[in-house]
């Protein structure tokens, strides 16, 4: 992936002053947190269109930051800037730190100006109504460091995004109503493309892998987790099934090309077991994954995995913990938790399942690591798409769970369960989500500025009279930026 930096001047300098502001502007892109490619110093419109459009069409540039080292007047830029369809971050720095206060003169000032340079294009910009991220500071700041990287991250989610592959096998669960949505604009939108299988065509798949890769799994399975010792005795065959899920959907999706499927209890065909510990793997591997069919979390998990290496997995709110006070969500799903959150190493165990009617389905089993986090869904809204995302902090359960038989979560929502449940509720926001502890809330605005997106976000300052005034204004907001 490659970002690429562009430099704004003029002509008016002279071709030492111009040689200066390259040197400079190199310096700069070099102390970015992320690899550039550097672009010769722009001072016409001409070379700013060609290089916008360059942009545009070479696969390989996922992004540009432009940064007006001295001034650039910006009727040089709208043809340039009205023709870039790559993410933009417009990024307010200049060469030095300090101002050499005794020796400072008419050229210094004149070199380094983008205090009112970057003025004048943030005036273009916002006058083309461009979608782009606005970074401020020296580049030696840790601060602008990290908001250059949040960015950059968005970027690869993006990228992800723009040419993603999702399989569902089966369609949707039975009358339910969150998990449905618009494939049609999720492609022109996001550039997805979701795509149905039946499920049968995954079970050949199943039924084809080869006894030496299940061997060969198992051992793996050994290695990494504590495996139950009925699955290394008397269950072993349950166990040796589940390898093989794993190896047909394995195969089934790489030679596919998808980097995200749903699964359907309510669709098995000739599956023995409901895919447990084989999704919980793949998610591991940087799969998206939705249950019921969900497809639109299943690419948000994707993407969100694209984004930034670490913990992030499916999820759904599944009962609270109501003490005055103390209020905790208790996180899980029937089986498939991502074992990148997990605290100390999971158990692989084996129990039986209330749905699905299948034979008992392997699993993985662990509590998720405490800290700080968040748990982002993805809803269609009719007329759009809407992300909300609550910041919450992950902590370890207050008892031991011994009798639950699945991976969970525990968390603390912010600002607290009750403005948190209101407004993520009043936002008709999903109970399926991606909780992160690798991707936050910056990144997530950073991506939803760039599709073009809606995200309403719960956070230690929200409260719920203001949240659904946002919400409100986002209704009309939305509607007429949109256009008819
Ligand atoms: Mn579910």
């Amino acid at each position: 992936m490659n970002i690429w930096f562009l430099t704004g001047s003029q002509g008016l300098y002279g071709e030492d002053t111009l040689r200066q502001v390259a040197e400079q502007s190199q310096r700069i892109a070099e102390a970015l947190p992320v690899p550039v490619q550097w672009k010769p110093v722009l001072t016409d419109a001409a070379a700013i269109r060609r290089v916008m459009l360059e942009a545009n069409a070479d696969d390989s540039c996922a992004g540009v930051i432009a940064w007006m080292h001295t001034f650039s007047p910006a009727k040089m830029w709208i043809a340039g800037l009205d023709a870039l369809r790559k993410p933009l971050l417009h990024l307010h720095t200049q060469a030095n730190v300090e101002l050499p206060w005794a020796s400072i003169d008419m050229d210094f000032m004149n070199l380094n100006q983008a205090a009112h340079g970057d003025r004048e294009f943030g005036y273009a910009q916002t006058r083309l109504g461009v979608a782009r991220k606005t970074v401020a500071g020296h580049v030696s700041d840790p601060a602008v460091a990290e908001r250059v990287l949040s960015w950059a991250r968005a970027v690869s989610g993006l990228a992800e995004l723009r040419t993603l592959k999702l399989a569902r096998f089966g369609d949707n669960m039975r009358d339910v109503a969150v998990t449905e949505g618009d494939k049609v604009e999720a492609q022109l939108r996001f550039g997805v493309s979701v795509n149905t299988y039946g499920v049968n065509d995954l079970v050949e798949a199943v039924d084809a892998a080869a006894d030496a890769d299940v061997d060969k799994l198992l051992k793996e399975y050994e290695e990494l987790y504590r495996v139950a010792p009925e699955l290394l005795g008397e269950r072993r065959e349950s166990l040796r099934y589940a390898a093989r899920i794993e190896l047909g959907l394995r195969h089934f999706l790489e030679s596919g090309g998808f980097k995200a499927f749903t699964t359907n209890f309510e669709d098995l065909g000739g599956l023995r077991q409901l895919p447990g510990l084989a999704v919980q793997r793949l998610m591991a591997d940087g799969y998206g994954f939705g249950g019921e069919g969900d497809w639109k979390t299943s690419v948000l998990l994707r993407t969100l995995k694209a984004m930034a290496p670490g913990g992030t997995s499916f999820m759904e709110d599944y009962t609270y913990h109501l003490t005055p006070g103390e209020e905790l969500i208790l996180g899980a799903h029937m089986l498939e938790v991502c074992p990148t959150i997990a605290s100390g190493t999971p158990s692989c165990e084996i129990h039986p399942l209330g749905i699905g009617g299948r034979e008992d389905p392997v699993r993985l089993v662990f509590d998720a690591t405490p800290g700080p986090g968040v748990v982002v869904g993805l809803a269609d809204m009719g007329d759009r798409f809407r992300l909300v995302a609550n910041e919450i902090d992950l902590v370890a359960p207050p008892q031991p769970l011994p009798a639950l038989p699945v991976a969970r979560a525990v968390w603390r929502p912010r600002p607290n369960l009750r403005t948190s449940a209101e407004s993520w509720l009043t936002a008709g926001a999903p109970h399926h989500t991606v909780l992160s502890t690798a991707v936050g809330v910056e990144e997530l605005t950073d991506l939803a500025e760039m599709l073009g997106v809606e995200l309403l976000v719960i956070d230690a300052g929200t409260t719920p009279r203001q949240f659904a005034k946002e919400i409100r204004w986002n209704q009309a907001y939305y509607r007429l930026a949109q256009g008819f």
